[in-house]
């Protein structure tokens, strides 16, 4: 590259917007197909694990037992496999940048107990 066109580019950028911003301060919109975040609606979720079973890089953890459903967001690749897989469709992807954080952490959702049925009356 010669000196001149080198020194074009140079003064050039002086006066140019910069692509870069200050994130997390500042954000750019969200690109258009973004996959986003594995949200959980908890109130359809049976905790049938398949969601963990099927996660290719072991992001999910459910516990039956104490009725917890949990995400390590560090882990997760955003390859969509849960969301597929998941017999209740309470899983989605929801296209927004995580949340910016200074350790790794395990986002644990509790999943309420489902409402019991009301009994049928068989003679009406
Ligand atoms: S596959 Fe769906 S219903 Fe089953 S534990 Fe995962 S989120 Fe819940
Ligand atoms: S999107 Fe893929 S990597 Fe992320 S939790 Fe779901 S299956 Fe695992």
């Amino acid at each position: 590259m010669g000196g001149f066109k080198l020194g074009k580019m140079t003064l050039g950028s002086l006066f140019k917007k910069p692509e870069t911003v200050m994130y997390p301060l500042e954000t750019k919109p969200v690109p258009k197909g973004l996959k986003g975040c594995v949200e959980n609606n908890v109130s359809a979720c049976i905790l049938c694990g398949i969601c963990a079973k099927r996660c290719p890089c072991g992001a999910i953890v459910v516990d039956k037992k104490a009725r917890t459903w949990t995400i390590d967001r560090f882990r997760c690749v955003q390859c969509g496999t849960c969301v597929a897989e998941c017999p209740k469709s309470c899983l989605e992807m929801n296209p927004t940048r995580p949340k910016v954080a200074k350790e790794k952490s395990l986002v644990e959702l509790h999943v309420p107990e489902p409402i019991a049925e009301p009994l049928q009356n068989p003679n009406g």
